[in-house]
């Protein structure tokens, strides 16, 4: 502690001492003259993340520079505006001919705005206010929203997925003709893998989507991702859980993936969404939506559902590494895990070093089962000598589920049957909503990777 505070001491704050010399204030409006250039724009207050070097303007383009205070040659304040960032609310206009939809907020950022207080992003729903800054859901549909949680999706686990599972199921019971969910992108691929495990064969579409950034800035893909998502809910013909999200890079069409299939792949790009191991199963551009898939399965009129909403949370994750210690999965059964997914390496492998520990948790009743880091492909564990042995250990191969939908289908499936080790086996092992496929088509990994000669062509063609 006193060491940290003599590193402080005496510190200054270069960007205040900037501030009183040329006596601006926060949300004064500035023209800064520096050596990279001159820049107008709004003096932001500093977030909590910001550091202390960095004055923070808000250019009228919506976009946040930070300029170095060692760059900074004067300031001059042209104006003062405290800025209060509100979306005006409107009440959503009911049309008769319109298809009901339910739009569930869960949070993240499409749900956010930035807090000029903090300057951070917070998160925040309300209905009106994401008629009145997307107008055009009023086109599509009658919309009617509820806010759920208001959480960014790290924040989201087993408790949230029961509620939104039943909430999905009374929602279609009251005839929406499609579901919306607003969710952070971070951890979007885990509830749909849990909504299409707990919420199986719905009648109407749900369709899980996020934004990548958010709505105040230019390049947000809010609207357009909240605008395809409810024309999906509100007309599209697939009746699965969902996610709609960027296609390319650019803002031509947004994909709808399988909500067993998809997993975030980039951490800042718009199209960071995937389908894995398979084709996406349909394209939404400007109210039409081409499918790209067959054998998706096709909106009904009934209102039938199968709900099965529970979740054991003494599951867990493991991604093996090279070198990993026994003792990683000796703390697992000490600590009471009952069921283990491991992601291992080639074609389902871990190091010999952990055997003892797999024997020891198959002694101690815990189910294991081995899926891929490789992501594409399956598990194989007749190949190697690795594998066979694993096999004998009683790790069982999930084919090429991915490894997060492993898990979350492990933790439903033994919520689904505490206690009966065979009938979470067997449904492990049973394809319940797309989570292995028979085989992995061609062109959905060389499509969706490139680099190959004829995919580079493909791509700078078409996918750009
Ligand atoms: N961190 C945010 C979340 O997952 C990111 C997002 O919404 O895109 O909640």
């Amino acid at each position: 502690m006193t060491e940290q505070k003599d590193l402080y001491k005496g510190y200054r704050d270069p960007c205040l001492d900037l501030m009183k010399r040329f006596k601006v204030k926060v949300w004064s409006e500035v023209k800064a003259c520096t050596r990279r250039g001159e820049f107008e724009g709004l003096l932001l207050p500093r977030s909590e993340t910001s550091d202390a070097d960095h004055l923070v303007l808000k250019l009228d383009s919506g976009y946040n520079i930070g300029l170095h205070h060692d760059t900074v040659l004067s300031l001059e304040e042209t104006g003062y505006r405290e800025a209060h960032y509100k979306i005006p609310e409107k009440e959503f206009p009911v049309d008769p001919q319109h298809p009901r939809v339910k739009l569930f907020g869960t949070g993240g950022t499409i749900a956010s705005r930035l807090d000029y207080r903090t300057g951070a992003v917070i998160p925040a729903f309300s209905p009106g206010e994401l008629y009145g800054s997307v107008p055009e859901l009023a086109d599509i549909c009658n919309l009617e929203t509820e806010k759920l949680f208001g959480v960014f999706s790290e924040n989201m686990g087993p408790e949230e997925y029961l509620i939104l599972a039943e909430r999905v199921a009374e929602a279609i019971n009251e005839g929406y003709q499609g579901i919306v969910i607003g969710h952070g992108t971070d951890t979007m691929h885990h509830t749909a893998a849990a909504l299409s495990f707990m919420v199986q064969k719905p009648p109407v579409p749900i369709v899980m989507v996020g934004s990548q950034r958010s709505s105040d800035r230019p390049s947000s893909d809010a609207a357009q991702n909240l605008v395809n998502a409810t024309w999906a809910a509100a007309h599209g013909p697939i009746a699965e859980v969902m996610v709609c999200m960027f296609g390319p890079t650019s803002d031509r069409y947004n994909l709808l993936h399988r909500g067993t299939r998809v997993r975030k792949m980039h951490s800042s790009y718009r199209s960071t969404f995937r389908t894995l191991g398979d084709i996406p199963l349909a394209m939404v551009e400007k109210g039409t939506i081409e499918k790209l898939k067959d054998d998706c399965a096709p909106r009904r009129t009934d209102r039938e559902v199968t709900i099965r909403a529970a979740f054991e949370e003494r599951v867990t994750l493991v991604y093996y590494y090279p070198g990993m210690q026994p003792d990683v999965i000796d703390a697992l059964i000490d600590s009471g895990y009952k069921g283990i997914v491991i992601a291992g390496t080639g074609l389902g492998h871990v190091n010999r070093k952990t055997y003892p520990a797999l024997e020891r948790a198959r002694e101690a009743g815990v189910q294991m089962y081995m899926t891929l880091q490789t992501l594409w492909g399956f598990v194989q564990m007749h190949v190697y000598e690795t594998g066979r042995e694993i096999l004998e250990l009683g790790v069982v191969p999930l084919a090429n589920m991915l490894p997060e939908v492993a898990f979350v289908k492990l933790g439903w499936a033994m919520g689904v049957h505490p206690d009966d080790f065979d009938a979470v086996q067997r449904l492990m092992t049973t394809t319940v909503a797309g989570e292995m496929t028979e085989r992995e088509p061609h062109d959905g990994y060389l499509v969706v990777q490139g680099g190959v000669p004829e995919v580079k062509k493909f791509l700078a063609g078409v996918w750009r």
